[in-house]
């Protein structure tokens, strides 16, 4: 057990492009917490917009909220039975279990996901940091032991098995995928098993092909296809059944909901930014159609368990998606390259191996 004692050293975003190293005592976990010494930590698109600058409310923020690692210490209320050595999964989401969405199982929208933040104080997931210091509830461990990078990713494959769920499409249904990048790629890996025929709609070659190797029925190079068109070529005429928007492109949207088969639902996935962002389609598709627009945002406390049985257990390969690791001290390295188009996920880890 821990006495408390030794510091850690933890990455604090402070600005654009700006990446402070700061050492911090290793916390004592409260009655109800965790504390996990990190093994494993993904560059997601939040960390990268806040790094970039394109998302300056959250400064200054300990980011890494697609991670792993190994319990080290348990508080006594801790309900699960973790035991130092473990391999977990995090949850960074808070979940306060008592709000209006919370109580109607929407823990996803909690309205107090934020609570915790005091203004001008270093916060966040805190995967890009050597121990996190989280409650019990944010904790899923691993049945079996499992590749660390892998173990890393439940969160951004829980997110997508999130959306998957809401909109689940037949077997013998077209669904299409808008955008390649690691959020359309794990959609492709959870659709894989649902018998729908799967379409890729990406302008990027590489990645065109990435997801042909991965399994989808058909690519669309929107660049230089007409999308609606090459959508309704593939389906007969009919449209797509479910649409996944793993693009933040508005113009995306717009086009998902003109190429939806009758009755057909299109998700926005990815979120668009600058916010306010205001999209154009005939409100008669949704009238003649019986079309659907809707979306999904990050994932509830199922999702999560879903996504760490499903790695543990192999039944989704997510071996495609990782790209490379950096050691903490080159988060900065980490962000460049996780902002190349040839990269999918791209870690930091305690080594950088
Ligand atoms: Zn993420
Ligand atoms: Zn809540």
């Amino acid at each position: 057990m821990l006495n408390g004692a030794g510091s850690y050293r933890r990455s604090v975003i402070t600005g654009p492009r700006q990446i402070a190293f700061e050492e911090v005592a290793i916390p004592l976990p409260g009655p109800s917490q965790v504390l996990v010494k990190v093994a494993a930590a993904a560059v997601c698109t939040w960390e990268q917009r806040v790094y970039a600058g394109i998302d300056s409310w959250s400064y200054p923020l300990v980011g890494g909220h697609e991670f792993a690692g190994e319990v080290i210490a348990v508080g006594p209320k801790v309900s699960q039975p973790l035991a130092p050595g473990d391999q977990v999964a995090v949850a960074g989401l808070r979940r306060c279990g008592e709000c209006w969405a919370c109580r109607r199982g929407y823990d996803n929208v909690c309205d107090n996901q934020h609570s915790a933040r005091e203004p001008g104080k270093a916060w966040g997931p805190g995967g890009f940091g050597e121990y996190a210091l989280l409650e019990g509830y944010q904790i899923y461990r691993y049945p079996r032991p499992v590749h660390a990078l892998e173990a890393a990713l439940a969160e951004p494959l829980a997110c997508v098995l999130h959306d998957v769920k809401r909109f689940t499409p037949r077997r013998g249904d077209t669904a299409v995928i808008v955008g390649a990048g690691i959020m359309g790629l794990l959609h492709l890996a959870a659709l894989r098993s649902t018998g729908a025929v799967v379409v890729v709609s990406e302008p990027d070659a590489t990645r065109r092909t990435k997801a042909l190797e991965m399994g989808a029925h058909a690519v669309i190079d929107p660049s230089t296809e007409d999308y609606v068109e090459s959508v309704k070529r593939l389906t007969e005429g009919r449209g797509a059944n479910v649409t996944y928007v793993a693009i933040g492109l508005p113009s995306a949207i717009e086009q998902s909901v003109h190429a939806a088969a009758k009755r057909g639902v299109v998700s926005v996935y990815a979120s668009v930014h600058p916010r306010g962002t205001l999209i154009q389609v005939d409100p008669n598709v949704f009238h003649h159609k019986e079309v659907v627009l809707s979306g999904s945002v990050a994932q509830d406390h199922e999702d999560f368990l879903d996504a760490v049985w499903s790695i543990a257990h192999q039944t989704i390969d997510l071996k495609p998606l990782l790209s490379c690791s950096f050691p903490l001290g080159q988060l900065a390295d980490a962000f460049a390259a996780a902002a190349r188009p040839d990269t999918y996920r791209v870690f930091v880890t305690p080594d950088g191996v």
